[in-house]
């Protein structure tokens, strides 16, 4: 099993985040390469790279299993304002560079909002910025995310993530990453997800399926809002998680906890054990609470 969650990037950068992901017991990570909110980037210390390399080697951690994720406000689907649409084409061109120097193989990147536009214009509207930072010589891959569906967001179903595929001319640079609360907020049942899969082997293929997030929802089926929860403590389920945590279909596939913290505290460590067990931790909070209370 390739498990782990979503780290700090920090002052250390990637060595940072490595440090984190073994104090959780995982053996992959997901960062942001500075704020998930801003774009506000620092230079990377090569030095310490190597380092987290090292690291991440040493305690087996293969960095081909590592994710990196695009910020939020990167919109990719609106073009009503030119240059903020420019500024996300620019902005995932140095990303997919950062990963690259920082050698990381995937960025999960929200696929955007249509805001004003039709969908087909948005869907049209990707596309034609992804055909401008995905060339021949790109070296990361971009992994589309399945979206809840709130507002206006694009890749709420499989049809939507399949047009954008088809219409991006380095097929073999894209991919997609599956997240189970939107994945339940955009109407999937998580209690029937081989079905999913099925379909989605018939009309992408699996193969595409390149992460998934792991979280629990707060919301009910089909309610397009986006609320993650920890584990078990959701409408999805701990059961159902754990099939498709477990699923053999995905037994390569890195699995990256998004779930939210409890109090002050992040719950990782406690939510990736109880995944090992596979027992649901009724008591998750209080362990949470005393363990990082008393250091
Ligand atoms: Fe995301
Ligand atoms: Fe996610
Ligand atoms: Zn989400």
């Amino acid at each position: 099993m390739i498990i782990g969650s979503h780290v700090n990037y920090g002052s250390k950068g990637l060595l940072g985040s490595v440090e984190q992901a073994l104090s959780y017991g995982a053996n992959t990570f997901m960062f942001y390469t500075g704020a998930p909110q801003n774009t506000q980037r620092r230079e990377i210390d090569m030095s310490l790279v190597d380092e987290a390399h090292k690291l991440m080697s040493t305690n087996g951690i293969d960095i081909n299993n590592v994710i990196c994720h695009a910020p939020y406000i990167i919109n990719l689907a609106n073009k009503n304002k030119p240059d903020a649409w420019t500024f996300s084409i620019n902005f995932l061109k140095q990303e997919l560079k950062r990963c690259e120097t920082l050698g990381i193989k995937y960025v999960v990147l929200h696929p955007g909002s249509a805001v004003t536009h039709t969908k087909e214009e948005a869907l049209e509207n990707i596309c034609d910025a992804l055909n401008e930072v995905i060339g021949a010589d790109t070296k990361v891959m971009i992994l589309l995310e399945t979206m809840a569906g709130k507002g206006t967001e694009c890749g709420r179903d499989i049809e939507e993530i399949k047009y954008i595929l088809d219409n991006v001319i380095y097929k073999d640079k894209i991919g997609v990453c599956l997240d189970t609360c939107h994945l339940n907020d955009s109407g999937v049942s998580i209690d029937s997800f081989d079905d999913y899969l099925n379909n989605f082997d018939e009309l992408i293929g699996l193969d595409k399926v390149k992460c998934i997030h792991i979280n629990d929802s707060l919301n009910p089926l089909g309610a397009h809002k986006d609320r993650h929860a920890n584990i078990g403590y959701g409408t999805i389920g701990f059961d159902n998680l754990i099939n498709v945590i477990y699923n053999d279909k995905l037994k390569d596939v890195p699995k990256i906890l998004e779930t939210p913290y409890i109090g002050d505290y992040p719950p990782y460590k406690f939510e990736i054990e109880s995944i090992k067990n596979k027992k649901f931790d009724e008591n998750l909070a209080n362990r949470v609470d005393e363990y990082y209370k008393n250091r």
